[in-house]
């Protein structure tokens, strides 16, 4: 079978090899990948600058947004053969620490855990796949290829489920989201606010193309210019990692408000006047906190919200699918792009 493996830190490594079909372990399914979303991890880990080998191996099978189809399931699996899959990124360390101890893999404490397809796991890339049951997650034969979105929205669903958290510490009185970064990932987080009935502006550089029809589509406004032309937000969700994006989302906020960090960028050195950030902090009880990865639950909450959302809208998040012999134009990023997906079924 084919498979897109590549040797981390070695950038040029990438390339598409046949690999025997793996044999599923006991509790383990047999998976056919039907669709594998890419993102800028896949695109540093070709690049050398991420990745870890799994134990005794030599190349690492890439990709961790899995769309499959269940071929062989193990007696007492959730799923059956012939249902479509979406499978979770992270195990739990193996100490396990407190919180990888409680399926809060996630917030893992130690850096032990691992991740398919990026850190110490073999990769969803590859036409046959093997999947822990306890890792799958059942999509809805309804939503069918857009289940492919599941792993993205994992991790928009778990940042929301803690500025829910945030939001609860005191009256309750938030009404506007700003989102910044209209991508894939701002776009997801722009629906799970527009779902939970906020105001919501998102902020990209963008002037023109797919990005503000999207945005307008969701019910939601979309601005291309000076933060500080926006009325000010009571939660922000900032997705782009860009340093001065950064700096600006937390001194232009309204009181109590709850900043979401979800972008990472290059390391990059900025003059900021951390008095005045400070103080801002300080005066609104603003709160600013980083997100990242995804338990079990929140993947679960973002089938749901997947759901819930506009079949059609979803549909023109994919913006390309490539079949897999083609792997390589899938991580070459286009202007209009906001997910691209490697088709193996083709
Ligand atoms: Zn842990």
């Amino acid at each position: 079978m084919r498979a897109i493996t590549v040797v981390p830190g070695e950038p040029g490594s990438a390339e598409l090899a046949d690999l025997p079909e793996p044999e599923p372990g006991p509790g383990d399914l047999l998976v056919e990948v039907v669709l594998l979303g890419v993102c800028g991890t896949d695109r540093e880990i070709v690049e050398g600058v991420h990745g870890e080998l799994a134990e005794g191996r030599e190349r690492l099978v890439l990709g961790h947004e899995l769309l499959g189809r269940v071929r062989e399931a193990p007696e007492g699996a959730d799923v059956d053969r012939g249902e479509l899959v979406a499978g979770i990124v992270r195990r739990p360390d193996p100490v396990p620490c407190p919180c990888c101890a409680r399926g809060e893999w996630d917030m893992c404490r130690n850096g032990l855990y691992t991740e398919r397809g990026i850190k110490g796991r073999d990769g969803y890339g590859a036409e046959v796949v093997t999947l822990e049951s306890e890792f799958a997650v059942a999509v809805d034969p309804g939503l069918g290829d857009l289940g492919v979105l599941i792993e993205p929205a994992s991790v928009l669903a778990k940042a929301w489920e803690q500025i829910d958290r945030i939001r609860g510490r005191a009256c309750d009185a938030h009404e506007r989201v700003l989102v910044t970064g209209a991508g894939p990932i701002g776009l997801l987080a722009a629906l799970m606010a527009v779902q939970r009935d906020f105001e919501v502006h998102v902020l990209d550089r963008a002037e023109s193309g797919i990005k503000p029809r999207l945005v307008r589509e969701l019910g939601a406004q979309y601005h291309s210019g000076a933060i500080e032309k926006l009325p000010p937000p009571d939660v922000v969700v900032e997705c782009t990692g860009v340093a001065e994006v950064v700096t600006d989302v937390m001194l232009h906020t309204g009181p109590n408000a709850v900043v979401c960090l979800t972008g990472v960028a290059p390391s990059r050195t900025l003059s900021v006047d951390v008095g005045a950030l400070n103080n801002e902090l300080v005066f609104e009880n603003d709160v600013v906190f980083g997100s990242v990865n995804a338990n079990r639950s929140h993947f679960e909450q973002a089938a749901a919200a997947l759901q819930a959302a506009d079949r059609d809208w979803l549909a023109r998040l994919i913006t390309r699918r490539v079949p897999l012999e083609r792997w390589e134009d899938a991580l070459a990023k286009g202007d209009d792009d906001i997910k691209v997906v490697i088709q193996f079924d083709a």
